[in-house]
């Protein structure tokens, strides 16, 4: 599956992959660069004998891959302009990156408008995606000049009023979410049968609606969530247009995964093709697509448990590691993920560096007997571990039961790859852990690499 040649400065290979005859999830170089960064930076450290924080958790995340989604969209979703969302992973390299691919952004807060706007991006190119919003944030985006936002209930449509009357409004529409991973619709969205009033009172208060917008929710799994979605968005165009509105935009909002994109992209575009003109502008909200498969983070192991139980004589191990659910594992709480452990380096001089440049084991784990670490468990039996994070709370657990047959000892490193969406946007500080970790760029892509100046 990754048995891609590509060379650097090799611009054939570059302009294979941009005709679509590359693998879209990258290839062994990518992993091959995410591996040296990795050892590259472990080299640096000695665990046994650091200053404090040195070890910390780390990120290495590849531009590359970023692009690559990118070109993957155009490809297939050629219609659709994305509209990054900002929440999913505000990276500024990544929000950077897509400026100048040329996507917008979708803002749920004064905090990512104002970081989207200091890189450089015009006011156009945002959109305020948050039907229910702070007055105060309100008022800053009027004055910034940003003027699509969406909004579902009549509230909003008596503050927008008051606040921004020159802006661009989309009427969020519920969809049925309930193949998601993170539901949305149970907090946005009008349902169908208020479509009309909503549409009536901007009218009267001669606000100027532009558009509709819907979210089939986060991690959607089911394509033909949007076949609904997108006949009602046209039920709701023409409730405008009887109202004598001429709307021009629909935006399709979030929800795609890199595993089915494809398949979700031609339900997609046969649904608009079928129920919208080519003159109406498509927009979407794209967030975990983006930015999930990017990024791997690495997590040094600073203690460990034996378990011995004596009546099965069997012995496991509890590893604690320096990154837990308070940090950037937050992703096991807020949005239902199940990291893989994989092991990084194992020996105090990382000789035993292990990184699998290979995709992920049918398990789910890497092959334990990839490279002798001169660690392996004489029994070469698979060893019992559960992984816990650095914090005080039992709640702070990655993963109940992994096993290798590695042996996993304090100061080795292990890492987790697909650690790049909604991970380190919600880490706290509980504890006093940093919720800051360093972040190493690579780019197994020259077109990223050129814009980024990697
Ligand atoms: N748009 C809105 C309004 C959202 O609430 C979200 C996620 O919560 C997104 C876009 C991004 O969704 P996803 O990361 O699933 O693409």
């Amino acid at each position: 599956q990754y048995a891609v040649k590509f060379n650097h400065s090799n611009n054939q290979a570059f302009s294979d992959f941009e005709s679509g005859a590359r693998d879209h999830n990258g290839g062994k170089v990518a992993k091959e660069m995410i591996g040296a960064a990795l050892q590259k930076k472990i080299q640096t450290i000695d665990p046994h004998d650091c200053e404090a924080g040195e070890e910390d958790a780390f990120f290495v995340a590849d531009m590359g891959d970023v692009y690559r989604q990118h070109m993957r969209w155009k490809r297939h979703l050629g219609r659709v302009t994305p509209h990054f969302a900002v929440k999913c992973n505000p990276d500024p390299m990544v929000v950077r990156l897509l400026a100048a691919l040329g996507a917008g952004f979708d803002c749920a807060s004064k905090a990512e408008i104002e970081q989207v706007l200091k890189t450089g991006v015009d006011p156009s190119r945002i959109i305020y995606a948050q039907p229910c919003k702070t007055k105060s944030y309100l008022k800053y985006t009027a004055k910034q000049n940003v003027k699509q936002m969406t909004f579902d209930n009549t509230d909003e449509l008596y503050k927008v009023k008051e606040i921004a009357p020159h802006a661009e409004l989309y009427l969020r529409i519920l969809t049925d979410d309930s193949a998601s991973l993170c539901r949305l619709s149970q907090k946005f969205g009008a349902s169908m049968d208020n479509t009309y009033e909503l549409l009536a009172l901007a009218k009267k208060l001669d606000l100027n609606v532009a558009g509709v917008a819907f979210h089939v929710g986060s991690g959607a799994s089911d394509p033909s969530a949007f076949l609904k979605a997108v006949s009602d968005a046209r039920l709701v165009f023409d409730q405008a247009a009887e109202l004598g509105f001429r709307l021009h935009t629909l935006d399709v909002g979030g929800g795609f995964i890199s595993e089915t994109f494809e398949d979700m992209a031609a339900v997609l575009s046969g649904a608009l093709d079928e129920h919208f003109p080519p003159q109406i502008r498509i927009i979407a909200e794209p967030g975990r697509y983006y930015t999930s498969s990017a990024f791997t983070l690495a997590c040094n192991v600073i203690a460990r448990r034996t378990v011995e139980d004596k009546a099965l004589d069997v012995t496991s191990y509890m590893l604690y590691m320096n990154d837990g659910v308070y940090g950037n594992f937050s992703s096991i709480m807020f949005d239902h993920q199940h990291p893989i452990p994989q092991i990084l380096s194992t020996g105090r001089k990382q000789d035993g560096f292990n990184y699998s440049t290979e995709s992920l084991t049918d398990s789910g784990y890497a092959s334990a007997e990839e490279e002798d670490t001169g660690k392996i468990n004489s029994s070469n039996r698979a060893i019992e571990y559960s992984i816990w994070g650095p914090t005080c709370d039992g709640i702070d657990c990655i993963a109940e039961k992994w096993t290798s047959k590695d042996t996993v000892d304090v100061g080795d490193w292990l890492y987790f790859e697909g650690m790049g969406a909604y991970t380190k946007c919600s880490a706290t500080r509980f504890n006093g852990f940093t919720d800051k970790h360093e972040t190493i760029y690579v780019s197994s892509e020259p077109g990223a690499a050129a814009l980024m100046g990697l």
